[in-house]
């Protein structure tokens, strides 16, 4: 948790990762002795549990970007809708833990997370499992100031101790760049098998955003995840008033790099006014706009993950 946001809602399971010390869950020290004994009995229970969960979900997807603003979450809500849309059982965890935008995305920012049977509930977004640290936080204005072994900690619990049994997909939304964030869901679910799936790479047709996009690309040849695609978001204008697209920028950037890299290219998403309106709304624009040729463009991108 941020270190100036009182804990009195944290989940029991997060007291571990926690470094505050006025945190009023301090008393709650059964959970960390109950964790100490288990790692006395089997110094490789934490990993036991993470494999036992990940192997009860289907396919774990992570989206990433090389740079922000390029509209990672606004695709991974997307690519979560639309398959929930296709029929499948979704869950989306957001581990953007400096800046977590998918509970609001979704419509679910007051939402709060609980405790269940075999871990923590995630949030219930229209048949969507969401996971963020959003939830805890007593505020969406307060700050994690976190470094990398405590984020990886969170992660990792956010990847096991969630009940994300049977779902059919797990969609990771990652904050921008090659950092902690990303590095620890590899790390976390590559040494598995079923471990992570792919990765999904957002880009614009920017040049400066498409020199990162090759970064993101070789970190995941770097660590064996295979890339599933690149989206070239924010490709050409949508008109709000008649509906034709204008290309602002230069397009095609996304596409010819998938070529010179060598990994497959799912599509691209206009610039479209009415996504601003849906991602601050909490409405999933390929739900609630799902007759405009940019829902079109976002279902065509899922095409290949739903084969
Ligand atoms: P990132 O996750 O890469 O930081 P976001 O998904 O948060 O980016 O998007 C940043 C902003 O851009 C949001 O306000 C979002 O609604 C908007 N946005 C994303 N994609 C588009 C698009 N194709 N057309 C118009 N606005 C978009």
């Amino acid at each position: 948790m941020s270190n100036d946001t009182p804990h009195t809602d944290c989940e029991p399971s997060m007291c571990e990762s926690c470094n505050v010390a006025d945190c009023p869950s301090a008393g709650n020290t059964h959970h960390a002795e109950n964790n100490h004994n288990a790692q006395a009995a089997d110094p490789h229970a934490d990993e036991h549990k993470l494999y036992a969960r990940m192997s009860r979900v289907g396919r774990k997807i992570v989206v990433l970007s090389g740079k922000g603003g390029v509209g990672k979450s606004t695709v991974a809500v997307n690519i979560a809708t639309a398959l929930h849309l296709a029929g499948k059982s979704v869950g989306i965890l957001d581990v953007d833990i400096h800046g977590p935008s998918i509970p609001t995305m979704l419509g679910v920012e007051q939402e709060r997370v609980h405790k269940g049977e075999e871990g923590i509930l995630p949030v219930d977004a229209d048949g969507i499992k969401v996971m963020s640290l959003g939830f805890l936080l007593n505020s969406m204005d307060d700050a994690a100031i976190w470094r990398g072994p405590m984020k990886m900690s969170v992660i990792k619990q956010f990847l096991a101790d969630v009940e994300w049994d049977g779902l059919d997909f797990l969609v990771i939304d990652s904050p921008p760049g090659t950092g902690d964030e990303p590095l620890s869901v590899c790390q976390l679910l590559s040494p598995f098998s079923p471990g992570l799936d792919g990765a999904v790479v957002v880009t614009t047709p920017q040049r400066v955003a498409a020199i990162d996009v090759r970064k993101s690309v070789n970190f995941c040849k770097q660590m064996s995840v295979p890339v599933i695609g690149i989206v070239e978001n924010m490709s050409g204008f949508v008109c709000p008033g008649c509906g034709e697209v204008t290309q602002v920028f230069r397009s095609g950037g996304g596409q010819r790099i998938a070529e010179s890299m060598e990994v497959p290219f799912l599509g691209s998403i206009p610039i479209d006014p009415k996504i601003v309106e849906a991602g601050d709304g909490g409405q999933p624009f390929v739900q609630h706009f799902a007759d405009t040729a940019t829902a079109v463009a976002m279902r065509k991108i899922i095409e290949p993950l739903l084969k």
